[in-house]
C-alpha cells in the first residue's frame, strides 16, 4: 500500500514528515488558479472539436460585462484556492474517514475501488440535495433580488466558468461550502471516503459547472439513464423555478421541478413568479 498522506504533510502542510520540500502558499494559490484556467479554457476551445449539439440562445445574451459583474468574478475565481486548501486541510486532518492509501500489487485493488467508486454517487447526490435547497431558497420573491437575480441577467450563459462564477460572493461561498458538507456528512453516516473520490469530486464539479454554461449540451449517460445534460441548466436560465440542481436533475424529479430541455422554449422572467409557478414552484404538466 502506498500512503499518500505523509506526502500531503509534507508538501501542504509544511510537516517535518519527510526531508521534501513543501508547496508555499502561493504556488498552491497559482496552482489552484492556473489549472481552473486551463480546464475553462480546455472546454470552451476544445468542445466545439466534439461537434457536440449546440444550445439554441433563446433570450438576450449578457455581451457585455459591468464591473460589478467583472468584481464578483475576480473575487470568487480568488476564493477557490482558499476553498481547496480548507477541504484539503479537512481531509488532511481525518484519516480515519479519508482514506489516503493507493493499493500496490500484490494488494487487492478492491478496497481502493470500495472507497472510490461508491461514495462517488453519494457525495454527488448528497451535494445537490442541499444545493438545490439553496438555490430555491435564493428564488423565493422576499430574497431573490438582492442576491440570486445577479446570476439571471445572463439568460444564455456562454463563458463558461466565467458565466458560472458570476454570481454574488454569498451564493458562491454558500455553493462552494455545500461540497464540504456533502463530505462531512457522508463521513459522518460512516462512508469513507478516498482522497481521490474528493479530488474527482471537486474537479467534475469544476467542469459540469462550466459546462452547464457553455451553448454546448453535453450529455452523459448511464445505461439509458441521462445523469448529466447541460441543456436543463439552461432550461433553469430560461424559465426559473425549474432544474435548481447543479450537477444532476435527481432531486428536481423527487421534488417536481424538472422541465425536460425543449428547444423551443424563450425566456419568460414571470416563471419566477410564486404566484404564477405555486408556492414550491413545482412545474405544471
Ligand atoms: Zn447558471
Ligand atoms: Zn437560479
Amino acid at each position: 500500500m502506498l500512503d499518500l498522506h505523509p506526502l500531503a504533510s509534507a508538501y501542504l502542510f509544511n510537516t517535518p514528515v519527510a526531508s521534501l520540500p513543501h508547496v508555499t502558499t502561493l504556488q498552491f494559490f497559482l496552482l489552484i488558479i492556473s489549472s481552473l484556467e486551463l480546464i475553462n479554457q480546455s472546454i470552451l476551445h476544445l468542445s466545439p472539436l466534439l461537434k457536440p449539439p449546440v444550445i439554441p440562445v433563446r433570450g438576450k445574451h449578457l455581451d457585455a460585462l459591468s464591473a460589478k459583474d467583472v468584481a464578483f468574478i475576480i473575487f470568487n475565481k480568488l476564493m477557490i484556492p482558499p476553498f481547496v486548501y480548507l477541504i484539503t486541510s479537512y481531509c488532511h486532518s481525518n484519516p480515519s474517514s479519508i482514506d489516503w492509501t493507493l493499493p500496490s500489487p500484490p494488494s487487492s485493488p478492491l478496497p481502493f475501488l470500495h472507497t472510490f467508486l461508491l461514495p462517488l454517487p453519494l457525495l454527488f447526490l448528497t451535494y445537490d440535495f442541499f444545493y438545490s435547497l439553496l438555490h430555491r431558497f435564493l428564488h423565493i420573491q422576499a430574497v431573490y433580488s438582492y442576491i440570486h437575480k445577479h446570476h439571471h441577467h445572463q439568460k444564455a450563459p456562454s463563458r463558461g466558468n466565467s458565466d458560472a462564477v458570476n454570481v454574488h460572493p454569498f451564493e458562491f461561498l454558500a455553493g462552494e461550502y455545500c461540497h464540504w458538507w456533502a463530505l462531512f456528512l457522508l463521513n459522518c453516516a460512516g462512508v469513507r471516503v478516498h482522497i481521490l473520490s474528493v479530488a474527482t469530486f471537486m474537479f467534475l464539479g469544476g467542469v459540469l459547472a462550466t459546462l452547464n454554461h457553455t451553448r454546448w449540451n453535453a450529455k452523459v449517460s448511464l445505461f439509458g439513464v441521462t445523469l448529466f445534460e447541460a441543456a436543463s441548466h439552461d432550461v433553469h436560465h430560461r424559465l426559473p423555478l425549474t432544474n435548481y440542481g447543479q450537477y444532476i436533475m435527481f432531486w428536481d424529479y423527487v421534488l417536481g421541478t424538472y422541465r425536460p430541455y425543449d428547444e423551443a422554449d424563450r425566456v419568460n422572467a414571470s416563471w419566477q413568479k410564486p404566484e404564477i409557478r405555486g408556492i414550491v414552484g413545482k412545474v405544471a404538466a
